[in-house]
């Protein structure tokens, strides 16, 4: 029944001189999703954008793909009338309310704007006297200026526009306006939503996903492409890094003490990951790491893997506990994926009774004993990478 959508942004709105900037990543972003169901347009105009919908699309499907699309607050199906003239926009404004509200017993209140300020009527003219026709149309309406069940908006501009459905949309930032990082990707619940949440404020992603065969199953890796790929629903685009850990993660188990096995194991990840990201021009790592979640994840923990990188390590989940994370990885349709049984290279080799209050000259005493073949591991596993692009 609709022809078109008016896309709500929020915090764009906010950005000053650069605001252009900004629209036009959203609309190259909603483009890029609604390119995979349809010819549709993307319209920037006066500060809105505007998608234009082919003759057939579907109409569902359609909001469905909006609401992944970061940077959007609300999706609004609208009627659009080529015409700017108050006879005419007042007549489709009825059939409007006519067409899709069934029941006319609902209070509501006409929140009318129009872009040139010669249009020959005000604003609250305009609110006034379109009230007064539909009143006079459908006499079981009520007007209730305050808390309306129904917002009746409609926008003189190039043409006219009348919609009163708001359909939420995900918020954030267009992928892209942030910049790019790298995700340490596994197969857990924690590091997609992760990287859910920074692409969310407009971060690309490129992820790595540490894998140790055959320790590791090639089962456990399809988990890890699969994340990536729901991830990517939303964040765009992402290329995942699998590095081959199992050499390292050996060495270390025959070098270093049991109990400090994780602990390092995770600064060599981050110490890898990290050069990759240098690599691809990403300004920071993302972890789904979340304090005291697990001993590595300790404060003294995080701050002995954190001392191995000088790029920031973004965490978004931090302060978030287990459940509010599963709910969110619930949400994205990542939890489905991310309880599937599989083994991870961190626990293969966990000691019985990790250190969780790592004091970092020792861990680094530890590390001395890995001089002789370490840099060799590493370049060989950086030489060693599969790629995988998935979105
Ligand atoms: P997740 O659910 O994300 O796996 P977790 O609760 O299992 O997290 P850890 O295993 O301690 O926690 O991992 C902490 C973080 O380290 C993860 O969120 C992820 O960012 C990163 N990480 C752990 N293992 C791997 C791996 N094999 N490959 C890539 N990153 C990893
Ligand atoms: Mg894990």
């Amino acid at each position: 029944m609709y022809r078109a959508f008016l896309i709500k942004y929020g915090e764009i709105g906010l950005k000053g001189k650069n605001r252009h900037v900004f629209e036009n990543m959203l609309k190259d972003q909603i483009k890029y999703h609604l390119d995979q169901l349809g010819e549709f347009e993307v319209i920037r105009e006066q500060g809105r954008i505007f998608v234009s919908c082919p003759e057939e699309y579907d109409y569902e499907e359609t909001v469905a793909e909006l609401q992944k699309v970061f940077g959007v607050v609300g999706i609004c199906p609208v009627v659009v009338v080529d015409s700017t003239e108050w006879e005419t926009v007042t007549e489709a404004a009825l059939e409007y309310v006519d067409r899709f509200y069934e029941k006319k017993d609902f209070t509501f209140k006409v929140e009318a704007k129009r872009a040139d300020k010669r249009y020959p009527m005000t604003s609250p003219e305009m609110c006034c006297k379109l009230g007064e026709s539909l009143l006079r149309r459908f006499e079981s309406l009520k007007v209730d200026v305050h808390e309306p069940q129904v917002r009746v908006f409609v926008e003189v501009r190039t043409k006219s526009y009348i919609y009163s459905h708001i359909i939420p949309g995900p918020g954030g930032m267009p992928v892209g306006s942030g910049g790019k990082a790298m995700l340490l990707l596994s197969g857990g619940i924690d590091s997609p939503v992760a990287g859910y949440m920074i692409a969310k404020r407009g971060v690309a992603l490129e992820a790595t996903y540490f894998h140790a065969p055959p320790y590791t199953s090639e089962r456990a890796k399809q988990k890890v492409v699969d994340l990536a790929r729901i991830i990517s629903a939303y964040t765009g685009p992402i290329r995942l890094n699998i590095v081959n850990f199992t050499d390292i993660q050996l060495y270390i188990y025959e070098q270093c003490p049991h109990e400090q096995l994780t602990i390092i194991m995770r600064r060599y990840m981050m110490k890898i990951a990290e050069k990759l990201a240098l690599d691809s021009k990403c300004d920071g790592l993302v972890t789904g790491e979340s304090i005291g979640q697990v001993a590595s994840q300790t404060m003294k923990s995080l701050m002995a893997t954190n001392a191995v990188c000088t790029l920031p390590v973004y965490r978004p989940l931090i302060a978030f506990d287990k459940q509010d994370i599963i709910d969110i990885s619930e949400k994205i349709k990542t939890y489905e994926t991310s309880i599937l049984p599989y083994e991870d290279c961190c626990t293969i080799f966990v000691a019985k009774h990790p250190v969780t209050h790592p004091i970092l000259s020792v861990i680094e005493k530890s590390e001395t004993h890995l001089e002789e073949q370490i840099d060799r591991l590493m370049e060989e596993a950086l030489s060693t990478i599969e790629v995988v692009n998935v979105g």
